[in-house]
């Protein structure tokens, strides 16, 4: 009766669970740090867990691949077109957030244009802005808009250096075009060719136009792209790729990709970006580099890893001890000794280094 009583002590000692109660947690503590010496801010731990199982991301162009600080290249401004027309362009750039509206707000100071008044600002999420100056309606915006405010098709022509196009008009009237030139991030090529190699396929969406995406697309290497894409589009381009059993992962940095980013398994906001895309965003990255997309999938990938190896041992360990105890070889205060010497060892372990620093060259390559 009395080694009855010690073998279901001995049993009920090591039952517990508590290596893996203590050294999960721990874990993703260290994983959430490690990332935040990446500037990765995770707002949720369960981000991790689905970054590693992600099987494609999906990256907006604009300030994303690219640096959203572009030049003009070239400006046409019709002979009809007078400065109060252009200072109605600079009034209504003055007031949009979009990353490309500083380069034109720039480029007309430069003309020595100054601001019209004007009234009734709109934006148009992934297409432009439009202001009232005078009673009439003037625009400024991608190649979709001229052809929504029926500028004559001869007057729409891709431009030659497969940049973006911004047109500006007054109702049908098309009064400017600017070229605008967008450099790629230096890290943009590198950190995709990284992607693809921790088997994640890399799509690029854009509002911009065809020309301007194909020559970004090639460029970094993408797995495919889309351009002319409304913010609706790019919700609903994640949604399809949900439905057909794809966990995706989406960065982007401006309004225009907050359904999108909201939709995704895993949204990823770029820090200097649309303030809504952070707040919706399970994961911020800093704004100048891609790198830190595959720190993220690097770390998660550890921290998976990690956290099976320790469900292995524990449950091998636990289980020879829970049967060294039945049979009544392993006395009850040994095996409370074994299993909490398991215990710390664990947790020690879990507190170790997610990304040790002889990996780092695999991040950069
Ligand atoms: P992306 O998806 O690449 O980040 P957006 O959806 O933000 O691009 O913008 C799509 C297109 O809409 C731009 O390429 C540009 O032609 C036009 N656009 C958007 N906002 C503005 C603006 N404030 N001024 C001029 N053009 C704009
Ligand atoms: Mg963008």
């Amino acid at each position: 009766m009395a080694t009855a009583v010690i073998c279901a002590v001995s049993v009920l000692v090591i039952a517990c669970p508590c290596a893996l109660g203590l050294a999960t947690p721990t874990a993703i503590t260290v994983g959430i740090g490690k990332a935040a010496e990446h500037h990765i801010l995770i707002k949720d731990a369960t981000a991790l867990e689905r970054i590693c199982k992600a099987t494609d991301i999906v990256l907006d162009k604009t300030g994303t691949i690219t640096e959203g600080k572009p030049i003009v290249v070239s400006a046409k401004i019709s002979a009809d077109a007078t400065d109060e027309d252009l200072g109605v362009m600079l009034a209504a750039e003055k007031q949009s957030e979009h990353p490309l509206a500083g380069v034109l707000v720039a480029s007309l100071e430069d003309r020595g244009i100054t601001p019209s008044n004007t009234d009734k600002f709109a934006a148009i999420v992934g297409k432009g802005v439009e202001a009232h100056h005078n009673g009439q309606l003037y625009w400024v915006g991608s190649e979709l808009m001229a052809h929504e405010r029926n500028v004559k098709n001869s007057d729409i022509k891709a431009n030659a250096h497969g940049g973006t196009t911004i047109y500006f008009g007054c109702g049908n009237r098309l009064l400017a075009v600017f070229v605008l030139a967008d450099m790629v991030k230096e890290t943009s090529a590198p950190a995709i060719a990284s992607l693809k190699r921790l088997g994640l396929r890399v799509y690029m969406l854009t509002g911009d136009n065809n020309a301007s995406a194909a020559r970004v697309a090639e460029e970094v290497g993408a797995t495919g792209f889309k351009a002319e894409m409304l913010p609706a589009d790019k919700e609903k381009y994640i949604l399809d790729m949900q439905h057909r059993g794809r966990i995706v992962a989406m960065a982007g940095d401006g309004i225009n990709d907050s359904p999108a980013l909201s939709a995704a398994d895993i949204g990823i906001a770029i820090n200097s970006g649309a303030a809504i895309a952070r707040e919706i965003a399970d994961v911020t990255i800093k704004a100048d580099s891609l790198e830190e997309l595959v720190a993220l999938k690097a770390i998660a990938n550890s921290l998976q890893k990690r956290v099976h190896a320790n469900y292995r041992f524990v449950l091998t360990f636990n289980s020879a001890l829970i049967a060294l105890g039945a049979l009544g070889i392993l006395q009850p205060a040994s095996s409370a000794m074994l299993h909490n010497l398991s215990t710390i060892g664990i947790s020690l372990k879990s507190m170790t280094n997610l990304l040790p620093e002889n990996r780092a060259p695999q991040l950069k390559a």
